[in-house]
């Protein structure tokens, strides 16, 4: 691990990339994606196809998604890695447990997925330098020169998480398929100033906290690879008593970070973020993003499957950068609904769900939200004190949503509670219809 650079870029980030206004921002973003494109265009030849008959003014080039992104794995990428070659690296490292080969110096990262569905990701030994500094300026409190110790929770371990090690901070692993016990014998062991975990093993934690299982007081929590649900979030504040942070981070980079007053900004400094707005007026949109500091996997106007929502108000912290009120969702869980007249198919965007839910009833501890079928919703519910009223007043809430936009109703029915953490992900709003609408409207 080059640490002169991991500094470097620590000290880059932290003390001196200041910006006065959103102009010099693009300014400077303009200048760092020209110089990444004359890279991109001499050593990816799929870049260089893509865009060979295009202008080149890098806002209106074809976009990419994952799916051309793994399709020409090999030709994207600038250092002659497969993906036959890459996958089987990855898979290997995920059964061993042992995360720490390599190909030459370049570090392989598998995102979790469904299987054909998963992202593979190549990060130089520079770019990883450079990811830790800039992860590290943005996340620790206080200067680097402090001790720390960081509890992170994982579905894998890669080298890059390894990269940030070094004398004053440890970094411990833990590995999200063990079992509970051996983390709760850990976490009271380590004592973690910061831990950093997906928000439903943060929710398990903060009730073993509760419950007098284990002693921890970290000074900072961070959510991470899921969506932070308010419930949730409430929830662990409250057991914690402090802020709770996130970072938005996918196998596509490290997205966005909240600032001291807890709200979530794009990492404008390193990547370039385009809006393909779903609704303008509420702010909702798909991100597509420019990275310009990537050179071994170049992602240059690359569309996420993520729906944001950008905040309509400045942030009190006076960053510049986007400032976002919540992650949405994946695009993936949109429900959908069918108009009573025209039989078109509407969205209905996760966060009308979750506000439809939690204002219906203010005695909900957790709940799962799932479309089955256009016609039919799933609901599981924890209330506190066990109550009927509860189902009647959600499914009433709900119903309100899909009147109000002239959608057929759907059938909704409610079953037990009984989501436990487990290795995959955690979605309290998800959409499982196989196949998504082909019209969609708003
Ligand atoms: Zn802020």
């Amino acid at each position: 691990m080059n640490k002169l650079l991991l500094l470097k870029q620590y000290i880059l980030s932290k003390y001196l990339r200041r910006f006065e206004s959103r102009k010099t921002i693009q300014v400077y973003q303009n200048k760092k994606i020209e110089k990444h494109l004359a890279f991109v265009l001499t050593h990816s030849p799929f870049y260089r196809n893509y865009y060979q008959d295009h202008q080149l003014e890098w806002e209106s080039l074809p976009v990419i998604s994952k799916r051309e992104m793994m399709e020409h794995f090999d030709e994207i990428n600038t250092v002659g890695i497969s993906k036959e070659e890459a996958f089987q690296l990855a898979v290997k490292a995920e059964k061993s447990r042992d995360f720490s080969p390599k190909i030459n110096t370049v570090s392989i990262g598998l995102s979790s997925g469904t299987s054909g569905n998963r992202g593979l990701f190549l990060v130089s030994e520079k770019e990883s330098a450079m990811w830790a500094g800039e992860v590290l300026a943005k996340l620790l409190p206080g200067s680097l020169m402090k001790e720390q110790k960081i509890a992170f929770f994982l579905r894998a371990n890669n080298n890059l998480y390894e990269s940030t090690k070094s004398r004053k901070i440890s970094f411990h692993f833990f590995d999200l398929v063990e079992d509970l016990k051996t983390h709760q014998n850990r976490l009271h062991e380590l004592k973690p100033t910061i831990i950093i975990a997906p928000p439903s093993m943060l929710r398990m934690i903060a009730e073993w906290k509760e419950n007098n299982i284990i002693d921890i007081t970290p000074k900072k929590i961070i959510s991470v690879a899921e969506v932070l649900e308010d419930v949730d979030k409430a929830f662990i504040e409250e057991i914690f008593q402090q802020t709770l942070h996130q970072v938005y981070q996918a196998t596509e980079g490290f997205l966005a970070t909240t600032c001291s007053h807890g709200v979530l900004h794009m990492n404008e400094d390193i990547i370039a973020i385009q809006k393909e707005y779903l609704d303008e007026e509420k702010g909702i949109f798909v991100p597509i993003i420019t990275d310009f500091t990537r050179r071994t996997q170049p992602l240059i106007r690359y569309r996420l499957n993520d729906v944001l929502i950008e905040r309509q108000t400045p942030c009190p912290c006076g960053s510049l950068f986007l400032a976002l009120e919540r992650i949405d969702g994946r695009c993936d869980d949109i429900f959908y609904g069918v108009h009573e007249q025209t039989g078109e198919q509407h969205m209905l965007f996760p966060d009308f769900i979750r506000r439809a839910v939690m204002l219906s009833y203010e005695d909900i501890l957790e709940y799962k939200v799932t479309q089955k079928d256009l016609f039919l919703i799933d609901i599981k519910l924890k209330v506190k004190n066990e109550n009927s009223m509860a189902e009647a007043k959600v499914k009433q809430e709900l119903e309100k949503l899909w009147k109000e936009k002239l959608l057929v109703l759907p059938q909704i029915t409610f079953t037990k509670y009984d989501l436990i953490t487990s290795e995959r992900k955690r979605k309290r709003i998800e959409n499982v219809i196989k196949e998504k609408a082909k019209h969609e409207t708003i």
